[in-house]
Order: structure tokens, then C-alpha cells, then sequence
């Protein structure tokens, strides 16, 4: 399998949140891409693994990803270790991605911020070619990280005006963690569905806005972006 963008997260529904749209666009584009759980979600309050599997599934679906895996990591222990290091260097390997997508550095989680220190070091860890792993050699060429923390500055951000509605039934396909059961409605629900709601559609607008469409989706990267063409530059400045 050759896959052109891999997301990674800590986290089954992670990445529908932050990236979803995007590989969503991507698929319709042709472009196969893949979604990597390092965790299969099993300390989460609500639900079980295997309800979670099957609405990560259901997510998958919706967002057309070619490929979804779970690295097998344990929930609130993902830590850069030299072993999960390997296991998901042995992934990169099997998947070839052009693109990476990770979980921006910085986070509230520990799971987030170390699921993105985890992710560069084994893509970086799968192009060593004395490595001790079977597979062929293979580094990405791009490494992304995708947010929806506010207050950074993004480098980039992609238009899904388009993918915004299917992108939110497949956040929404996580029942078990956003529409709690009319028996649980009084306990106290960290994510409610109508404020999940409001949340996501006010910064899917607000980063749309900052390039001039309806709703769009951060992105950082560490290094700069080339120019070929100034008259190719889109954005308006005023
Ligand atoms: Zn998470």
C-alpha cells in the first residue's frame, strides 16, 4: 500500500476533529489516505473499545480513508518510547504516506502533545535503513500538524466549505462520546453535543475566514513554504 496522507493521533475521533475535512478532500481528490488511532480510546468515560472501533469505523466511512489502524498504545499512556517508536516506524514503513499528519506539539492532553513527539521520531526512526525492523526504509516528505486549539498562528489553512458537513457527521459518528444515553443526560458531560456543536462549527468559520471562505482547517509546519509564482498567491491582504 502507498498511501499519499497518513493522519496519526492519540485518540479515536481525534482526528476527525482537527483533519477530518482535509482528508476528506484529499479522497475526493483521488488521493489515498489513511487515519492511524495510536490508542484504541479505552479510558475514555464513556463507551466501550469495541463501540469505539465500531464508530471509527463508521467515521472512516464517512471521511473515505483507504485505511484505518489502531497502533495498540495504552489510552493516557502514550509515551516516545523506544518500542512504540518502532511499531509505528514499522507502520510508516508498510504504509509509505507522502504526507504525515500529527497532533500539534503543543496541548492540553498529554496523550496530544506526546502522540506528536511519538509520531516525527518514528517516521524519522522507519528511514533509517540499519534499523533492526523488517520493511524497506521509508521516510515521509511532509510533516504536518493539525490543531483545534486557538491562539496559534496557522501556516496554512485548507478550504473544507465543501467537506464541512459530512466531516461533522463523522465527529458525530462517536455517539457513545458526544450523545450520552437520556440515562446519563445528568451527569456532567465534558463535550456536550449542542456545545460540540457550536465549538466546531465557530472555528471551522473562524479559520475559513482568515482566508476568505466559509469554513477551513489549520495547519502548522516547521519548516517554510516555497514560492514559484507571486501571482499565484492567494489571500487577500486588503
Ligand atoms: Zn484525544
Amino acid at each position: 500500500m502507498r498511501l499519499e496522507v497518513l493522519a496519526i493521533a492519540a485518540h479515536p475521533d481525534d482526528v476527525e476533529l482537527t483533519c477530518g475535512g482535509t482528508l476528506l478532500k484529499m479522497a475526493e481528490r483521488g488521493y489515498p489516505t489513511g487515519i492511524l488511532d495510536l490508542t484504541a480510546g479505552e479510558m475514555g468515560t464513556r463507551g466501550t473499545p469495541g463501540i469505539r472501533a465500531k464508530e471509527a469505523a463508521a467515521a472512516a466511512k464517512i471521511l473515505k480513508v483507504s485505511w484505518r489502524g489502531t497502533l495498540g498504545v495504552p489510552d493516557s499512556d502514550v509515551q516516545p518510547t523506544r518500542e512504540t517508536k518502532m511499531r509505528l516506524a514499522k507502520v510508516i514503513r508498510e504504509l509509505r504516506p507522502r504526507t504525515v499528519i500529527l497532533p500539534y506539539w503543543k496541548a492540553r492532553h498529554p496523550d496530544h502533545y506526546h502522540a506528536s513527539t511519538l509520531g516525527y521520531e518514528g517516521c524519522f526512526l522507519a528511514g533509517l535503513q540499519q534499523l533492526p525492523l523488517e520493511g524497506q526504509a521509508y521516510r515521509p516528505f511532509k510533516i504536518l500538524y493539525a490543531t483545534s486549539f486557538e491562539g496559534m498562528a496557522p501556516t496554512f489553512i485548507v478550504d473544507i466549505t465543501q467537506q464541512y458537513h459530512r466531516r461533522r457527521r463523522a465527529i458525530l459518528a462517536y455517539g457513545s462520546q458526544f450523545r450520552p444515553a437520556k440515562s446519563e443526560k445528568k451527569q456532567r458531560v465534558f463535550l456536550a453535543i449542542d456545545q460540540l456543536d457550536a465549538r466546531m462549527d465557530l472555528m471551522a468559520r473562524h479559520y475559513g475566514q482568515m482566508i476568505g471562505v466559509k469554513y477551513g482547517e489549520p495547519f502548522l509546519q516547521k519548516e517554510v513554504m516555497a514560492v514559484q509564482d507571486l501571482a499565484d498567491l492567494p489571500v487577500r491582504s486588503i
